[in-house]
C-alpha cells in the first residue's frame, strides 16, 4: 500500500481528525514560509523577521515595523490552495473537527473552515490601542506610516508578536480539540515555534500523519510521514 492509500485509509478509520499546520500550508497561495529557502529567513532585511515581529520593535521602531509587515504580512491577494479546500471539505463532511494553525493569514476561513484556533492571531483584525475601534487588513495596506485612529491612538495587528503571550482561549480550544481527537495531521510546519509547537504533544491516539516538505522533529513518533507538497498530498484525500 502506497502512502497516499494508507492516509485514505487512516481518515476513513478516524472518527475525529484534526489538522495541526503552519506557514508551508499557504506557501502553495505564494505567501513564504520562514524558513524555507524562499522563506523570509533567507532573503536579506537589516533585521531579522523574528526581531522585527516582536513586541519591543513594534513599540520602538514602530514605522520600520509597519513597512515590513505591509510589504511581507499582508499578501492580501492570496487565495486558498488543494490544502485549505480539502480541509474545509473534510470537515463539512463531519470528519474533520478542528483546524489549529500557527498562521495569521485567514485563508482557512476563506476556504470555508468554520473550526479555526488561529494560535497566533489575524491580520485581518487590527485595534486601536485607545479606543478599541477594529480596523480590517485592506485598511491596514492602504495605510502609510505608522496606522493612527481618528481618536489619535496607535492601531496594532491583532497577531501574536515574539516575547507575547498566546490568548488562552485560544489555546484551550486548541488543546480540547487535540486532546480528543482519534486522527493527527500536521502539516507545513518546521514544529520550531514554541508554545505553539508543543501543543501537538496533547495528542494521545495511534493515527498520526506529518505532511511537510522537510523532516521535523516529530517524524519519530509519527505513524506515518509523506515528505511532500500539502496540497498535492491532501488533494488526493478521498471523501
Ligand atoms: P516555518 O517557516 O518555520 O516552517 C514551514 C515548514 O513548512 C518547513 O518545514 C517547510 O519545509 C514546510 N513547507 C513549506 N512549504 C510546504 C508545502 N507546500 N507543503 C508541505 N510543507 C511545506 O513555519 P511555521 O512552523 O509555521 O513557523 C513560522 C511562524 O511564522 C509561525 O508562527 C507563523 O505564525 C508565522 N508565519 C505565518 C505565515 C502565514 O500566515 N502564512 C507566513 C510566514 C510565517
Amino acid at each position: 500500500m502506497d502512502k497516499t492509500e494508507k492516509l485514505n485509509q487512516m481518515i476513513k478509520e478516524a472518527e475525529s481528525v484534526v489538522f495541526f499546520g503552519g506557514a508551508g500550508v499557504s506557501t502553495e497561495s505564494g505567501i513564504p514560509d520562514f524558513r524555507s529557502v524562499d522563506g523570509l529567513y533567507n532573503q536579506k532585511y537589516d533585521f531579522p523577521p523574528e526581531t522585527i515581529l516582536s513586541d519591543d520593535f513594534f513599540y520602538g521602531k514602530t514605522e520600520e515595523f509597519y513597512r515590513f509587515y505591509r510589504d511581507k504580512m499582508l499578501c492580501l491577494d492570496a487565495k486558498p490552495n488543494a490544502a485549505h479546500l480539502k480541509l474545509a471539505e473534510l470537515e463539512k463532511a463531519g470528519k474533520l473537527t478542528a483546524v489549529v494553525t500557527q498562521n495569521i493569514d485567514g485563508l482557512h476561513q476563506m476556504a470555508g473552515s468554520k473550526r479555526v484556533y488561529e494560535l497566533h492571531g489575524s491580520v485581518h483584525r487590527n485595534y486601536c490601542q485607545k479606543c478599541g475601534k477594529n480596523f480590517d487588513a485592506r485598511f491596514m495596506l492602504n495605510s502609510t506610516g505608522v496606522p493612527h485612529c481618528e481618536c489619535g491612538g496607535l492601531i496594532k495587528p491583532d497577531v501574536v508578536l515574539y516575547g507575547e503571550s498566546l490568548d488562552q482561549n485560544v489555546i484551550n480550544g486548541a488543546v480540547r480539540a487535540i486532546a480528543s481527537c482519534d486522527m493527527l495531521i500536521i502539516g507545513g510546519t518546521s514544529l520550531a515555534v514554541y508554545p505553539a509547537a508543543g501543543l501537538i504533544n496533547y495528542y494521545r491516539g495511534n493515527k498520526l500523519v506529518i505532511i511537510n516538505l522537510s523532516a521535523t522533529a516529530a517524524d519519530s513518533s509519527a505513524d506515518l510521514v509523506i515528505e511532500g507538497k500539502i496540497g498535492e498530498v491532501l488533494s488526493k484525500i478521498k471523501l
